[in-house]
C-alpha cells in the first residue's frame, strides 16, 4: 500500500495529536511548580506530595509513549506502510485507524497482543497506548 491522499488526513489528525498531549504535559509541568511553590514545609504533607508525583510522573510516561506511537505512526506514512498491520500485515480497517490512528496492528492481532499481555506474558513494547 503506498502513500496515496487519504493518509494525510491521518498525518493531520497524528501531528495535532502529539501537538495537544506535548501542551497538556507542559501545562500539567507547570501546574507541578505552582503546586511545589504552594506546599507549606508541613511534614504531613509529604507522603500527599509523593502521592501526586506519582501520579504525575506515571502521567507522564503514558503522554511519552502516546507520542511516541503517534511519532512511529507519522514515519509509517513517511515510508508508504501506514495502515498495514505489523503483525500480520494485513490492512487496518478505516473504523480502527479513525479511533486510534496510531494504530500498528488490526483489531485481531490487538486482541491477540492483550490476551497474550493478559496471561502474563512479557511481550516488549507491544502494548498500546490508548486513550
Ligand atoms: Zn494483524
Amino acid at each position: 500500500m503506498k502513500n496515496g491522499p487519504k493518509f494525510a488526513i491521518y498525518r493531520n489528525t497524528l501531528e495535532k495529536k502529539a501537538e495537544e498531549v506535548r501542551r497538556s504535559m507542559s501545562a500539567q509541568k507547570a501546574a507541578q511548580v505552582v503546586a511545589r511553590l504552594d506546599i507549606p514545609s508541613d511534614e504531613g504533607d509529604l507522603s500527599q506530595q509523593h502521592h501526586e508525583e506519582w501520579i504525575f510522573l506515571n502521567r507522564n510516561t503514558i503522554d511519552m509513549k502516546l507520542l511516541r506511537e503517534i511519532s512511529d505512526a507519522l514515519q509509517r506514512i513517511e515510508h508508504g506502510t501506514y495502515g498495514v498491520c505489523l503483525e500480520c500485515e494485513e490492512p487496518i480497517s478505516v473504523k480502527r485507524l479513525d479511533a486510534v490512528p496510531w494504530a500498528r496492528y488490526c483489531v485481531k492481532c490487538q486482541e491477540e497482543i492483550a490476551a497474550r499481555i493478559a496471561a502474563g506474558e512479557t511481550v516488549d513494547d507491544y502494548q498500546e497506548a490508548d486513550r
